[in-house]
């Protein structure tokens, strides 16, 4: 198996640390609707886990949920996410996170994306937070401002190899309502203090004084407590390189004296009829957005397994059309299976599995499944290893349609046309089409 790693930005091929394969994916900061681009990554990263499975490989994934302390922007000022989200509902910063995870976990459950084995609410972890930066300042990596417990990046000397950082200029852009109590412009707070009077919900006691988590240390501190680093595997979107990664890195070393990850994927942004996604532009979409339009979740599956993780993708109604009509034309390859023997081609998923195995390359293997003539056993691996949901959701319902297929044979033949077209009306309603074919009628799904 071949993956590209974004540290040594090279294809390489894949050896694991043991026999159980660590990965850490960062998860959703729980303050709204995660919309379609933000499912990308976890229908990526659900492939990478089948396509290790497919492989011979057990795996062990923690998927963190941040319900607390992430920011609303990426430097260590503005509002906190929980918090806001919060005051828009008149709701306890509790009752927003959970009602989110909800909604999450749904869609999760609705992609068929399997779940990870670890799910970790950062809340759940804060003693543990805490016990880092303590280590952290022990080993030297931090200091005090009045607003935060800072992670000195200058006493890290690989800070910026990661994402290849230009600090010098980063240093000089960053004049500009930079603090004066920070040393360096790319320190980061991995605690933050609540000034008197400040509200702020979520609190705790730390260094004699109310305050919480910085966002970036949930994630090193959970893959700590739930894999131990060095992990396999950490996955994140291209916009988590240069600040929230390479903390992650900086941190993890400071207080673990640990690498963090050998391999680091990420995955590109959804852009939709060529633009961002942005609430200016009207084009959040949720997955029930999609649903109003008559698309499934699994339709947005396949459009988006149609192209490869590390290229941006665009969104368009159009294409989601096309990728609904190839599952349907998929599932009724499926259905004539049950109708005739197909005798499919011998290494069909072995080679769907190559391509795929080829740094996840599904839209390779997706032109193979299109080419090839499968058999029903290999459809069922090839559903497996996409979570599709191709078979479940193509029931054979062959003997009972074969009945009305015969009566419906015979009304033509007496020219009684009134019953065979309301025995064919009848099918449509249930989503069943019948086709004449020079060998007689198949059935088929039609939607
Ligand atoms: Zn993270």
């Amino acid at each position: 198996m071949k993956l590209y790693n974004t540290a040594s930005k090279k294809l390489e091929t894949f050896k694991p640390l043991s026999d159980v394969v660590k990965i850490y994916t960062c998860g959703p900061t729980v303050y709204n609707f995660q919309h379609i681009g933000n499912y990308a990554a976890y229908i990526y990263w659900d492939l990478l886990v089948r396509t290790l499975i497919a492989n011979g490989y057990q795996v062990k994934r923690v998927l963190n949920i941040t319900d607390v302390g992430h920011l609303v922007s990426d430097a260590d000022d503005g509002e906190d996410k929980l918090e806001k989200g919060a005051a828009r509902e008149g709701k306890s910063v509790e009752e927003v996170a959970n009602y989110y995870i909800d909604d999450f976990m749904k869609n999760f459950r609705a992609l068929n994306l399997k779940e990870p084995e670890v799910i970790a609410r950062a809340t759940d972890y804060i003693e543990k937070d805490e016990k880092a930066v303590d280590q952290m300042t022990v080993n030297g990596y931090t200091y005090e401002t009045s607003d935060g417990v800072y992670f000195d990046t200058a006493k890290y000397d690989k800070y910026a190899d990661f994402a290849k950082l230009d600090l010098s200029g980063l240093q000089a852009g960053a004049r500009v309502g930079f603090s004066d109590e920070k040393h360096n412009a790319s320190d980061f707070a991995v605690w933050k203090f609540i000034k008197p009077g400040e509200k702020h919900a979520m609190r705790w006691d730390y260094l004699g004084r109310p305050g919480y988590p910085g966002w970036h240390l949930e994630c090193s501190t959970i893959i700590h407590e739930e894999l131990g680093e060095p992990i396999d595997i950490h996955c994140g979107g291209i916009d988590h390189i240069p600040i929230h990664h390479t903390n992650e890195i900086a941190q993890t070393f400071a207080a673990y004296g640990h690498e963090l990850s050998r391999y680091w994927l990420h995955c590109d942004f959804i852009n939709i009829d060529g633009q961002k996604i942005s609430k200016s532009l009207g084009n959040v979409y949720l997955l029930s957005d999609l649903a109003k339009r008559g698309f499934s979740p699994m339709d947005y599956k396949m459009w988006l397994l149609s192209g490869h993780y590390q290229g941006a993708r665009n969104f368009t109604f159009e294409s989601l059309a096309g990728a609904k009509a190839r599952r349907l034309n998929w599932r009724n390859r499926i259905a004539l299976c049950y109708q005739k023997e197909i005798v499919g081609g011998t290494d069909v998923y072995e080679r769907v599995l190559e391509a795929v195995s080829n740094n996840l390359n599904s839209a390779e293997a997706f032109a193979i499944i299109d080419s090839s003539t499968i058999a029903l056993e290999d459809w069922k691996k090839i559903d497996e290893l996409f979570g599709l949901n191709l078979i479940t959701d193509t029931p054979d319902v062959s003997e009972e349609i074969v009945d009305k297929i015969i009566a419906r044979e015979k009304a033509r033949a007496d020219k009684n046309y009134a019953l065979s077209d309301a025995i064919r009306d009848n099918l449509l309603t249930r989503g069943i089409a019948l086709r004449d074919t020079p060998d007689g009628a198949v059935w088929e799904y039609n939607n």
